[in-house]
């Protein structure tokens, strides 16, 4: 490091301006639409016990084998900077006794993320998420509002999808099937690629989300969990796609649809993007059913999603996320004497809902007509001896005889 060049770590990038915006924008507007439907607000720790992960999204996943940045700190414990929102929510809900709140308890949240992968397009090592988590039901009316939320989200960002749904049935269920997938797989062994074979143990699932091409022919018969399903898995499942149907939210069935983390039981979904490329997931998540309680809380059922900020915002490209900025005021201050007068002006456009700025670097007017240029101003207020607001798009100026009406020309 010493005497070389300072940069951003790998997989990680500062956000600029620009982006901050957009950003700003996605939060604000995804905020209102989860609000509106009784979702609140709540943050954890970035950084958590590695044993929560471990617990939590279970020992045999990609995340926990080798994608968790985890460090000792210098009390000598074990830490991880969070990989998932689920664990430390489930968390929070056992340790702030939240099953004694009205269920459901209906969260949101935004913030970064930690997974050492192989960064490229669409995939950094810290990103960030949208997460919504609803706790203490398992009414299928839960599974169908997330859904149709994250739907909502990426629509109004302009983000063109396709909606894969399975459901994973019970522990039991699974665990089941789970015999049988392996031996499946063991009767299929020389077909399958090295690290499928290594987990066929601890996660036989994973086969299905394989790019290998022998994996794949060999999977192309393999049984499916969601015909075994139990008849009080199957109803639930039924009854979530009904409503979504209902609800004219279209989706694909996807038996081999499996999410990358191990507490998922009945529901599970994902948002996938043609315009990402490789990484087209975009947002998923599903039911939980049985993850408050491996952590120590009372029998609670759970679901949720995490939908991946940078990829919504990559596959809105041409959004024109900026064009739903409020109009834009630039005052010019040709003389000194003038500049308490434009200092009024700002504040008087900024209280009436413009975005207003003025000159504060020393320019010369003509150097600061420049500037409001550069900047896309909408409209020039001239403070000096007369007021004059001149209107970008046309070209127009005319005298105004108040501050007042300098406003109104604006705002107006
Ligand atoms: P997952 O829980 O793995 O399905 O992640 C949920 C969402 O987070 C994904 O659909 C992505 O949009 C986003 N995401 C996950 N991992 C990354 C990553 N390494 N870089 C960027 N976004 C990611």
């Amino acid at each position: 490091m010493a005497g070389g060049k300072l940069q951003a770590p790998r997989g990680t990038f500062d956000v600029l301006p620009e982006d901050a915006f957009a950003r700003g924008l996605l939060r604000k507007r995804s905020e209102e639409l989860l609000e509106h439907a009784g979702y609140q607000p709540a943050e954890t720790p970035i950084f958590e016990d590695t044993g929560l992960f471990a617990r939590g999204v279970g020992e045999s996943t990609d995340i926990v084998q080798k994608e968790m940045f985890t460090f000792e700190d210098m009390g000598g414990r074990s830490l991880t900077l969070r990989p998932e929102n689920t664990a430390g929510i489930c968390r929070a809900y056992v340790e702030h006794g939240m099953h004694k709140l009205p269920q459901p308890v209906k969260l949101w949240s935004w913030g970064p993320f930690f997974r050492h992968e192989a960064p490229q397009a669409g995939r950094y090592r810290q990103f960030t998420q949208l997460n919504v988590e609803a706790l203490g039901s398992d009414d299928p009316s839960l599974d169908a509002e997330l859904i149709i939320l994250l739907a909502q989200v990426l629509e109004q960002s302009g983000v063109r999808t396709r909606l894969l749904l399975s459901s994973l049935g019970n522990a039991g269920t699974r665990a089941e099937y789970g015999e049988d997938l392996r031996a499946y797989l063991r009767a299929r062994d020389a077909w399958l690629s090295d690290e499928v074979r290594s987990r066929i143990d601890t996660n036989p699932l994973r086969a299905f989300d394989s790019d290998h091409e022998g994996t794949r022919a060999a999977m192309a018969e393999a049984p499916h969990l969601i015909d075994r399903l139990e008849p009080e898995d199957s109803m639930h499942f039924s009854e979530v796609r009904a409503l979504l149907d209902e609800a004219g939210c279209a989706y694909e069935l996807d038996p081999t649809l499996v999410r990358g983390l191990d507490y998922y039981t009945r529901t599970v979904f994902e948002f996938e993007s043609p315009d990402l490329g490789a990484q087209s997931g975009v947002g998923g998540g599903g039911r939980y059913d049985g993850l408050v309680e491996k952590l120590g809380g009372p029998p609670t059922p759970g679901v949720g999603w995490a939908a991946g900020v940078e990829r919504i915002l990559l596959a809105s490209q041409g959004m024109g996320w900026t064009a739903l900025l409020p109009v834009r005021a630039y005052v010019v201050v040709p003389k000194a004497e003038c500049r308490s007068l434009a200092f009024r002006l700002v504040q008087a456009l900024r209280d009436a809902g413009a975005l207003a700025e003025m000159e504060q670097a020393g320019r010369s007017v003509k150097g600061q007509m420049k500037q409001a240029d550069r900047i896309k101003a909408d409209y020039v207020v001239i403070a000096g001896d007369s007021l004059e607001v001149k209107d970008m798009a046309t070209g127009d100026q005319r005298e105004v005889s108040s501050l007042e009406d300098a406003v109104s020309a604006v705002t107006g």
